[in-house]
């Protein structure tokens, strides 16, 4: 028996192309034009025209976007893979205990199998959920075996991946120069399906040591990504020996910078770099404050990211909304601090999508080949749509729509690079059994590691001591509330 994917895998496979129909088309391009009623026409692995009732031929498979939205493939600038295999396990962690969990205590014991089944499940989830393009923030390849593991799994999906090796387990300045690392670069093909890019952070040490790495970086023709601006971690002393020693450069990513002064802010600026904000992250954890606030005021360029499916999962619908919500709250509250009232928003629907679009296909440097539906380009593309749902209409504001109604359970059909990897609402010739059978063997191999004991307290952290404030007012059943000696100003809460 042939399920309706496979059935319709077959249908794909040797047709001349594919044309999406008659969808509301945000094509994101400079001028953000949106398309009522379009076709996108894909032929081969790129875009061929995007217009209304396109002409195509004979045998090109059609898809019905009609009620929908079709948009470019979204693109995650910061996503640690390899801890998709213990999917929620820190979701009432803070950074601290991050920190102490994977760099302190249990990273080490992570094999290259865990890593592979870690980037296995959630590069299929990225694609599930319309995330065309992901950079794979992979800093637990303690040995080359460990990278070698991350980019199978990458490879074995049809998704866009950027792996950006990282080793929270030795200094940046340390593995990156050794023969190892240099053979893995020199034997691992890169292309617009499989990119590299470098990940450590700069911890403010005065000698620098990862000075070396940058120079590997620069040697090897690799962009660097990096955490900065991270409460209690990394701060604007590292950022200043970036500047200094010339290291800062358009393709450099800085991920949160959520806790830099201005000064470090205008360095970012004037060399050209970004920032991938983690909101969701962000506000769990507390790397500092979504910081799209304020780069907007430095004119630095955005993408979006999820960081870790520890905590988050790879759905940047979450992404874009609540990067809407925290830079509004932030204005708000800075506002109502000066006794104002905010009229006016800055921060737009439509700059989140783009955010989730251009702006990671901007910072990857990929800008001439995804992030935007225009001929030529690469065919990656989204289509949201669902018919069973009261929240596809009206469609009156398309991004609005995007950002503030659509979820990822609303992604019907998914392409990357002309394939079609998703279509009405399930994953096209992409197993998960064996997604499956490779995480529950790494959570069982975790568990007997650590114990029963250290598994279940890493996940369920001990709650800090509530202090409750003395209330004035007692309630009665018998009379109003009332106060023996109301307070008029009473003590504000939250302190
Ligand atoms: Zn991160």
């Amino acid at each position: 028996m042939t399920s309706p994917s496979d059935a319709f895998a077959e249908r794909i496979s040797g047709a001349p192309g594919v044309v999406v129909r008659a969808g509301t088309v945000l094509t994101m391009d400079d001028r953000r034009t949106v398309l009522p009623n379009a076709d996108v026409h894909l032929v081969g692995d790129r875009i061929a025209a995007v217009g209304p009732q396109l002409d195509v031929p004979e045998g090109t498979v059609e898809i019905d976007a009609g009620g929908g939205i079709v948009m470019p493939g979204m693109i995650d600038t910061h996503r640690h893979m390899w801890q998709t295999a213990m999917r929620a396990y820190g979701a009432d962690w803070t950074l601290t205990q991050y920190f102490v969990w994977y760099y302190l205590e249990w990273g080490k014991v992570f094999r290259p199998q865990d890593i592979h089944a870690g980037n296995l499940v959630s590069a299929i989830e990225a694609v599930d959920a319309g995330v065309t393009t992901s950079v794979d923030w992979s800093h637990g390849l303690q040995t080359v075996e460990h990278a070698e593991a991350a980019v199978d799994a990458l490879r074995s999906v049809p998704g866009r991946f950027v792996l950006a090796y990282g080793n929270i387990q030795q200094g940046p300045w340390v593995w990156s120069v050794s023969a190892e690392f240099r053979d893995f670069v020199a034997r691992t093909p890169r292309s617009d399906m499989l990119g590299l890019q470098l990940a450590f952070d700069v911890t403010g040490d005065p000698e620098f040591p990862e000075k070396a790495a940058f120079e590997a970086a620069r040697d090897l023709g690799i962009s660097v990504t990096t955490h900065a601006g991270v409460w209690g971690a990394t701060n604007d002393v590292g950022i200043r020996q970036m500047h200094e020693h010339g290291f800062m450069t358009p393709s450099t990513v800085y991920v949160h910078a959520a806790t830099l002064t201005n000064d470090s802010y205008h360095r970012i600026a004037a060399s050209g770099g970004s920032v991938s904000v983690a909101t969701e992250s962000e506000q769990s954890c507390g790397q500092g404050y979504p910081p799209t606030w304020v780069l907007r005021s430095h004119d630095i360029p955005v993408s979006l990211s999820m960081d870790t499916s520890v905590w988050q999962s790879a759905d940047l619908f979450s992404a874009m909304r609540s990067t809407l919500g925290a830079d509004r709250s932030r204005v708000h509250l800075e506002a109502h601090a000066k006794g104002d009232t905010v009229t006016h928003s800055h921060l737009r629907a439509a700059d989140v999508v783009e955010f989730a679009t251009r702006g990671g296909a901007t910072a990857l440097g990929m800008d001439d080949l995804v992030g935007s539906l225009e001929v030529g380009k690469k065919a990656d593309v989204v289509v949201i749509k669902n018919d069973h749902s009261p929240v596809m209409f009206p469609l009156v504001n398309p991004y609005g729509h995007v950002v503030m109604q659509a979820q990822r359970g609303d992604v019907h059909t998914v392409i990357v690079d002309g394939r079609v990897l998703k279509h009405d609402g399930r994953l096209v010739g992409i197993d998960l059994a064996p997604a499956r059978a490779a995480v529950e063997s790494t959570v069982e191999y975790l568990k007997a590691t650590l114990g029963t004991e250290a598994w279940e307290k890493g996940m369920n952290p001990d709650i800090p001591e509530r202090a409750l404030l003395e209330n004035p007012y007692q309630y009665s059943d018998l009379a109003m509330p009332t106060a023996e000696e109301p307070d008029p100003e009473p003590e504000p809460s939250g302190t």
